[in-house]
């Protein structure tokens, strides 16, 4: 009897992971195309981060963050702030996405309290949208399936509609959907009165709950410039398309706008180290200047700057994140050939190496299947069967029904692979 208290009833005992493959202690071998949950980018036991990790760990353990901080740290931050969309960047460590949300979130109501406006309380956040499973960023998530359980102790956060290409709520689609998304954002401030909101929070391309759904031309930069208007902060979540994995360093780049803060997680440390990043831009910080009452025992931790700067390090000499963009499209394009006229998908999608399949009960409606068939799930388990691991989320249609399966595999990932990955998922589809 195991004493661990799992996350899910029989989990495969790992052995030994390297590169894109994962082996377990059944001599089985697993294609790992989504990094665990898209986040090993660099993919497993690359030497380099193992090494810079333990000639670190050699001189300096833990150091409280109020008290020290390290060269290894401050070089990390140095070498990561051109590389962020932002102006003179700061960077705030923590040990994952969901505290990195979560200190964002504070930093905004820190800074509202700064500047004298006390009545900026209010996060509007999207539906459909995922940010994490402590209680703040699990109430600006809208991932119905993940609330339910905990909804009496949540419910501050306002929602505008999802922005999803596939089941777009607009009703011009497929035309001035930006424009639409942008009215209902609009209409949301005046409602609440735009001098109480403090931010608006959104993955700059929708992640787990809705697939790799990438937002309608126009729409980041109208967006942006209406919380300008309105004073209220713009907050992107990167954790999962941070670091190169869409095709560019951040998601929000291929919309050439700079957020006010920005959290990331994931791809940072590529699966080396278990870190997040809350980054604040040189404005916020300097508005900030000292008074913020936030902080975690381990966050700011060297070791995890280590691993993240020799996955940075990685990510730069392999052109990794350029890769992402190629290789994406020509699995993508490979993906839409092999499965894309199966009765079970009713859309492939996604950007660089963030890809998505949707599974339907009927194509031409876009009907979903039931929760009840469990079809991600499903999926899932045969796939692993076939060697394959793919990442399930549900909820994507109403909150209930709506399934799909998310790839994300290392960015080092070669053309042979992409093939095995597009062979076996299709080997699935024809095998449920
Ligand atoms: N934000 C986004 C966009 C995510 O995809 C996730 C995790 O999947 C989180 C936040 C939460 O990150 P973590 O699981 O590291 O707490």
């Amino acid at each position: 009897m195991s004493h661990v208290f799992h996350r899910s009833p029989d989990p495969i005992i790992a052995v030994k992971a390297e590169g894109c493959w994962i082996h377990g202690n059944d001599g089985a071998t697993y294609l790992d195309a989504a990094g665990g949950a898209v986040v090993s980018n660099i993919g497993h036991g690359d030497e380099g981060v193992l090494s810079a990790m333990t000639r670190h760990m050699a001189t300096l353990d833990y150091l409280h963050p109020s008290v020290f901080t390290s060269v290894t740290l401050e070089d990390y931050a140095a070498a990561l702030a051109p590389r962020l969309p932002m102006d003179d960047p700061r960077v705030f460590p923590t040990t994952g996405g969901s505290e990195a949300v979560e200190t964002a979130l504070k930093m905004t109501r820190a800074y509202h309290l700064a500047r004298g406006e006390e009545e900026r309380v209010v996060i509007v956040s999207r539906e459909m949208s995922y940010h994490g499973n402590t209680l703040w960023a699990l109430d600006v998530s809208g991932r119905e399936p993940l609330r339910r359980p905990y909804e009496p102790w949540l419910g501050r956060s306002v929602k505008v509609p999802a922005v999803t290409e596939y089941r777009c709520p607009s009703s011009t689609h497929p035309d001035g959907c930006a424009q639409w998304h942008v009215d209902r954002l609009d209409e949301t401030l005046q409602r609440v009165g735009p001098g109480r909101v403090a931010a608006f929070v959104a993955e700059p391309i929708g992640g787990a709950t809705l697939g790799a759904a990438t937002p309608p031309e126009g729409y980041w930069p109208a967006i942006a410039e209406l919380c300008r208007r309105h004073g209220v902060l713009l907050v992107v979540d990167e954790v999962m398309t941070g670091f190169g994995r869409t095709g560019s360093w951040f998601g929000i780049d291929h919309y050439g706008v700079r957020p006010d803060i920005l959290a990331t997680a994931k791809g940072a440390a590529g699966g080396y180290w278990p870190l997040g990043l809350a980054v604040a831009s040189g404005e916020v910080h300097e508005t900030l200047a000292g008074g913020f009452i936030h902080g975690f025992t381990f966050s700011h931790f060297p070791a995890g700057a280590a691993a993240a700067h020799a996955v940075l390090d990685r990510l730069v000499a392999g052109g990794l994140v350029e890769a992402a963009a190629t290789k994406g499209e020509w699995l993508l394009g490979a993906l839409r050939d092999r499965i894309g006229d199966s009765p079970l998908v009713g859309d492939v999608r996604g950007i660089g190496l963030l890809l998505a399949v949707e599974l339907v009960a009927d194509r031409e409606t876009k009907t979903p299947f039931p929760r009840s068939e469990r079809m991600a799930e499903r999926l899932t388990a045969t796939a692993r069967e076939l060697g394959l691991l793919v990442y399930p989320s549900t909820g994507c249609a109403d909150g209930t029904d709506g399934d799909l399966v998310m790839l994300g595999p290392p960015l080092v990932i070669d053309h042979d692979e992409m093939g095995l990955i597009v062979d076996r998922l299709g080997k699935t589809l024809e095998t449920m």
